[in-house]
């Protein structure tokens, strides 16, 4: 699960992380209000969406090139750009072209900055440890980073035995070239958000830009902080901050019926039960020269309601051309599914083509339901010939 900006930064005070003050304002008029009790002569609106590249973003239908980020010099500026953000459109290098609408604004102090560096943790599945990854070239994606200048990127690996100690925070502040009295501002920053890091269940935090101040101070202009959303139970005010409008509604109301429902920019929906099968289905989809909609793992015990609700699913997304059903009936019932998958297809009217790979128990059964059914669903023996079948059936339909 992901969270906002202003968000992030709530939840990494609490943990002594150091962050500029700021509000959340949802009204011009909250922004306004917001900056007036901030006081002082620089504030920056910062639209807060789910997508990173704000700062160099542009808003739809507004070409003055003014991005997501912007820094102003008083309250009647915040007010002005605040109504330029909200409601509109922002689109960025991570939203695609259809970009986001800005809902909610993060007003915050003006500061000084001196330097702009990089820092981020991370789960490395290699080593199976926390990962501190750092970086001199701050404001930048670091992907690009990584590419053009990896001996700028300083890696610090964490012992889950010993956990975070000094040493490793001081590689960090060294590494970045933190001078004086910046290096114990530094160091502090990296303990803390390695304690939130671990407290909070986070997979990722990065911070881009990490700023040194005017006056040697290490603190978080911008948050990015992602949860283990298996953990997310044992966090309830995390889970309150869910935003649902940056989710994608497939998702979410796949996740409501316990489905795990990934769209994809294909037009073959698959429907399928176990991850590693439908990991397999979405693999020979692409040998036969198709391209999946989706990654749909029904799971073990689905019932013809979720079967249902599968389908309704898969076929909410305008690009499903074609629909390929395939299921090993071991736990799960291949009648069951089959009564499902008839049900699904009357009750939405299916009107692209169907083809359904049946195996396991009850198989026989299953393929007579289907068959009975009056529907024009075409049955496939294996897994190659039922992507052979569905990839074929799309084209034609075409
Ligand atoms: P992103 O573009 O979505 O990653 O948004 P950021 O929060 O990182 O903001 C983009 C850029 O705006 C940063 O890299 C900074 O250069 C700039 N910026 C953000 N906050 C401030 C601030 O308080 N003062 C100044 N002068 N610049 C800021
Ligand atoms: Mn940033």
């Amino acid at each position: 699960m992901n969270i906002h900006e202003y968000q992030g930064k709530q939840l990494l005070a609490k943990y002594g992380v150091a962050v500029p003050r700021g509000k959340v304002a949802y009204t011009v008029d909250e922004a306004t209000a917001a900056a007036r009790e901030l006081g002082g002569s620089v504030f920056v609106v910062k639209s807060q969406i789910h997508a990173g590249g704000r700062g160099a973003g542009r808003f739809k239908g507004n070409e003055d090139g003014k991005g997501g980020v912007r820094v102003v010099k008083s309250v009647d500026e915040v007010r002005d750009n605040a109504g330029e953000m909200l409601g509109n459109v922002l689109v960025t290098k991570q939203t695609g072209e259809a970009g986001k609408e800005v809902k909610r604004l993060y007003i915050e102090e003006g500061m000084d900055i001196a330097r702009e560096l990089y820092l981020s943790m991370l789960l490395d599945r290699e080593s199976s440890r926390i990962v501190i990854m750092a970086s001199t070239e701050g404001g930048m994606e670091i992907e690009e980073v990584a590419e053009r200048t990896p001996e700028k990127i300083i890696k610090v690996f964490i012992d889950p035995a010993t956990g975070i100690q000094g040493f490793h925070a001081r590689d960090i502040a060294f590494g970045l070239g933190l001078e004086g009295a910046q290096v114990k501002s530094g160091v502090k920053f990296v303990m803390a958000l390695y304690q939130a890091f671990m407290d909070l269940d986070c997979s990722m935090v990065e911070v881009n830009p990490l700023v040194v101040t005017g006056g040697g101070d290490v603190i978080a202009l911008d948050s990015k902080v992602n949860f283990d959303d298996n953990a997310l139970y044992r966090h309830k005010d995390v889970e309150e901050m869910r935003d649902e409008d940056e989710e994608d509604p497939a998702e979410l109301e796949a996740a409501k019926h316990e489905l795990n429902y990934i769209k994809l920019d294909g037009n073959i929906g698959c429907m399928v039960n176990g991850a590693g099968l439908a990991m397999a289905t979405m693999d020979i989809i692409k040998l036969e020269g198709g391209d999946p909609a989706n990654f749909l793992d029904v799971g073990g015990g689905a019932t013809k309601e979720r079967v249902t609700e599968a389908f309704k699913i898969i076929l909410s997304d305008p690009n499903v051309e074609g629909i390929l059903v395939n299921i090993f009936g071991g736990i799960m019932r291949c009648d069951v599914i089959a009564e499902g998958v008839v049900a699904a297809a009357k009750e939405v009217s299916l009107s692209v083509p169907l083809v359904v790979r049946l195996e396991g128990t009850n198989v026989d059964k299953g393929k007579r339901i289907m068959a009975d059914s009056g529907l024009p669903i075409k049955s496939a023996d294996d897994l190659g010939d039922a992507a052979k079948k569905i990839v074929q059936a799309v084209k034609e339909a075409a």
